[in-house]
This record gives C-alpha cells, sequence and structure tokens, in this order.
C-alpha cells in the first residue's frame, strides 16, 4: 500500500502557490502517465525498453522530406504501441487540475514536453509546447503552426507547402524531431515565462532534457521556490523547497483543493 500523501508538503505547496504572483508549470511524460501514454525514461520507459531512436531524425528530414511524410502517413496506417496510446488517451486528473489553478487565476502557464495535446484538451489556455503538439503541424521556414486538419496533404505531391502568403516553406509534423532547433517563439516564451516566475511547479519530468529543464533552473537562480510533483526524486529535486512525492492525477487534485481552502479563507 502506498503511505498516505504528506498533508504538510501539501499545505506548504499551497501556500506557496496562493502567495505566488507568476506560477509557472513545467510538466513532462509522467503527468500522461495515467492517462495510459508510457514515458521514455524510467524504469518502465519505452526507451529503457527498446533502446533510444536515431538522433539524426531533423538531418535525415532535411536529407529527404519526401520519405519522411511517406513513412508518416504508412505509420499512421498502421500505427505503433505509442501511437496508439496517444490516440487512445485522455486527459486525467492532474491535467484538469492545471488547467483549474489557470483559470482560478492561481497558475500562469504551463510550460510542457508533451507532444500529446492533453493539457489543451483539458482547457489549458496559457501553454508552450516546448517538443511541439502530434496533433499539430509547422511551417519549417516561417515556423507558423496549424492542427494537422488544416492543412493539405496531397499524396501525389509531397511534402506538403506552407500554405501562408508569401511562404512556401517545407511542412513538417510538429513534433521536435532529435537534431532540431526548439521554434524560436516557443523558445523566448519559455525564458519570458522563467524571468517572471516566482512559483515554480515541477510534475512528471526527470528534467535532463534541455533546454526545458534549463527554465526553472533559472527561475530559482533569481529566487523563486519550486515545487517537485514526482513519484520518484529527479535531476532538480535538490533545488526543490517542496516535493509531493506520489502520482501527479493523486497530488494535484489535493493540491488544488488545499488551495481553494486557502483562498476561501483568506
Ligand atoms: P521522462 O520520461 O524523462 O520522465 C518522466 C518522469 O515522470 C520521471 O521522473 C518519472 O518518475 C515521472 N513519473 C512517472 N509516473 C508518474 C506519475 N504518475 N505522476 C507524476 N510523475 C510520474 O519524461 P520527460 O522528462 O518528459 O522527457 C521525455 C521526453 O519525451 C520529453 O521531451 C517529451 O517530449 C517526450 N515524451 C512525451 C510524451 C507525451 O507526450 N505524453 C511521452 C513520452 C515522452
Ligand atoms: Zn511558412
Amino acid at each position: 500500500m502506498l503511505p498516505a500523501p504528506d498533508t504538510d508538503a501539501i499545505d506548504e505547496a499551497a501556500a506557496l502557490l496562493v502567495g505566488a504572483q507568476h506560477a509557472v508549470a513545467l510538466t513532462g511524460a509522467g503527468i500522461s502517465k495515467e492517462s495510459g501514454i508510457p514515458t521514455f525514461r524510467g524504469k518502465d520507459g519505452l526507451w529503457t525498453v527498446r533502446g533510444e531512436p536515431p538522433l539524426n531524425q531533423f538531418q535525415e528530414f532535411h536529407r529527404d522530406p519526401k520519405a519522411w511524410w511517406v513513412r508518416r502517413l504508412e505509420q499512421r496506417a498502421n500505427p505503433d504501441e505509442f501511437a496508439l496510446s496517444l490516440s487512445a488517451s485522455e486527459p486525467n486528473d492532474a491535467h484538469y487540475a492545471l488547467a483549474e489553478l489557470e483559470s482560478i487565476g492561481v497558475l500562469r502557464h504551463v510550460i510542457t514536453q508533451n507532444v500529446d495535446n492533453l493539457h489543451r484538451r483539458a482547457g489549458q489556455q496559457s501553454i508552450t509546447e516546448i517538443h511541439g503538439n502530434m496533433r499539430w503541424m509547422r511551417c519549417t521556414d516561417c515556423h507558423t503552426r496549424w492542427p494537422e486538419d488544416k492543412v493539405d496533404v496531397n499524396l501525389e505531391d509531397l511534402p506538403p507547402r506552407c500554405p501562408e502568403p508569401g511562404c512556401s516553406g517545407i511542412v513538417k509534423g510538429d513534433g521536435v524531431m532529435f537534431g532540431e532547433p526548439i521554434p524560436p517563439d516557443a523558445l523566448e516564451r519559455c525564458y519570458a515565462e522563467a524571468a517572471m516566475a516566482d512559483v515554480f511547479l515541477l510534475v512528471g519530468t526527470s528534467a535532463v532534457v534541455y533546454p526545458a529543464a534549463m527554465f526553472p533552473q533559472l527561475a530559482h537562480q533569481r529566487g523563486a521556490s519550486l515545487i517537485e510533483i514526482d513519484p520518484e526524486p529527479t535531476a532538480l529535486s535538490e533545488l526543490a523547497r517542496v516535493a509531493l512525492r506520489g502520482p501527479a492525477g493523486e497530488m494535484l487534485p489535493l493540491l488544488l483543493r488545499a488551495v481553494r481552502e486557502r483562498i476561501e479563507r483568506r
């Protein structure tokens, strides 16, 4: 049986959030685990089981974008285990709790490393998908993004070209590939959020992927308090002021309840 949640830690985290001027969250694969999507790292992570994918995906895409598109369409027709888990997934209580923290004015922004679209589906409004979104596409020249059903994909004429006036750049999936720089607009927004953050919530991220893991560290250097929600210690645990050790789908609703109680008492 799991130990009972640490109510002192939950209350301390709630006090930090309620007192914050600008609270920001960084989320990773762990927040979507309870939605049935496996993580990549960790003891039962996909890469731990299968090995890491090739690191030159972006160079390969540029070498032959048509071949990449043909593979993508084939994978859509025959999805692997990870793709199936993405398409079957629904937001869980952790995604909904973060969206609710935003709607009551406590959380200002979410930076997610996830590509699964679940924060948006839970109603999160202010969000940077630093590694893109599997349901979106993006122009490699002007960086405009669109939900995938907004771009015509003509099998006879691959790769698709950007429909924006004056741009005919090659369109790719929005998911950021290995070897691909983070899109500049996303990076800029993350720096701006890290500069404003006085509380940084880390949820379900091992915090070893850069530049994502840098933003809570930048905020911490400027005096922000870090709150970590993860069943296991992470690369940033030493910097955390409070750690809630448990699944996000359990811890975030408890944290939301404690935040609401504090607001009502004010
Ligand atoms: P990670 O796989 O490196 O780490 C996952 C973290 O989640 C670990 O610290 C683990 O202890 C924690 N965790 C496991 N179960 C949890 C739970 N129920 N609640 C809270 N935390 C839990 O993930 P990462 O740091 O996000 O890096 C992986 C990279 O792979 C990211 O860049 C991301 O883009 C990508 N990815 C995305 C998805 C997705 O979109 N859902 C899934 C897998 C990987
Ligand atoms: Zn374009």
